[in-house]
């Protein structure tokens, strides 16, 4: 998809299966499984869907999926096969051309091909690349809470901190023209979006902000964000621009809609726009 003057592809590391309850929070089953059918296991499938953007500059990369340092029992428990190396082939894109890598947050599954196991020690995917995240969501990493350390991986971003190639950010900023990045506090505390802008054209990542067209309505958050209420008063507050500036938002975590424009029904609440297929066109997998 072109935005304006810059060229959009989803990059997936795969589909993976994640429980459903978790996902979905407070929200009873009795709602969700209408719109995720869970298997046996309660688990949902889950897309990774990073976004590859270029500029005619810079190539950047939005979040960096699962990627394969799992081990083998984490890797069965999600079902997960790591594949985002081989849709990078499938796009004619090689690593080596990323300039720009912009983790959302730390979560495993948003910066898992940060690094891959090279002799046995990480090494970066993106030899070129600048990376960035927010420094607070850093130093919640470190803390290694007993709520949600089970998420932090820390060869997936300390070998880029002590090497610096990752750059730690304070708040808002513009990282390239047309590329900066907003700090939207409730799944982490510092969880940031990133926000594409190109020729009158906008076009944003919400990452766990908004991660699927099934958690679009502002009450629908994860189980997982650590301040609910936050979410759902920052998901207004997205949705306040984004629905109005007509902007294209894409989807970390949708396993069959990476992107859309979204209205509001009669309700008022936010939904997906239809939109034809061609205009989704996808290799998707
Ligand atoms: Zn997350």
């Amino acid at each position: 998809m072109t935005l304006g003057n810059f060229e959009l592809t989803i990059l997936s590391d795969g589909i993976y299966m994640n429980d459903g309850g978790a996902m979905f929070g407070v929200i009873p089953k009795v709602m969700w499984e209408k719109r995720a059918t869970p298997d046996e296991r309660n688990r949902i499938p889950m897309g990774t869907n990073s976004l590859l953007v270029r500029t005619g500059e810079h190539n950047l990369l939005i979040d960096t999926g699962i990627g394969g340092k799992l081990s083998d029992k984490r890797r069965a428990i999600y079902d997960h096969e790591p594949r985002l190396l081989q849709s990078f082939a499938e796009a004619g894109v090689s690593p080596e051309e990323i300039d720009i890598v912009i983790n959302t947050h730390l979560h495993f599954d948003h910066c898992g091909w940060n690094t891959y196991y090279k002799d046995g020690k990480p090494a970066p995917t993106f030899p070129r690349a600048t990376y960035y995240v927010q420094e607070g969501e850093l130093q919640h990493a470190h803390e290694q809470h007993e709520r949600d350390r089970v998420s932090y991986m820390t060869d997936n971003y300390d070998p880029l901190v002590a090497s610096g190639q990752m750059q730690l950010l304070n708040g808002d900023t513009e990282i390239a023209p047309g590329i900066s990045v907003k700090v939207f506090p409730g799944h982490t505390r510092d969880l940031q979006a990133v926000i594409l802008r190109s020729a009158g054209k906008v076009a944003c990542y919400p990452s766990d902000l908004v991660p699927d067209t099934q958690h679009l309505e502002p009450m629908w958050v994860l189980g997982y964000d650590l301040f609910p209420l936050e979410s759902i008063d920052n998901k207004h507050r997205f949705y306040d621009v984004a629905i109005p500036e007509n902007w294209l938002v894409v989807f970390t975590h949708d396993a069959k809609m990476p992107w859309t424009y979204l209205d509001r029904n009669e309700k008022g609440l936010p939904v997906a726009r239809a939109m034809d297929e061609s205009s989704r066109n996808l290799q998707f997998k």
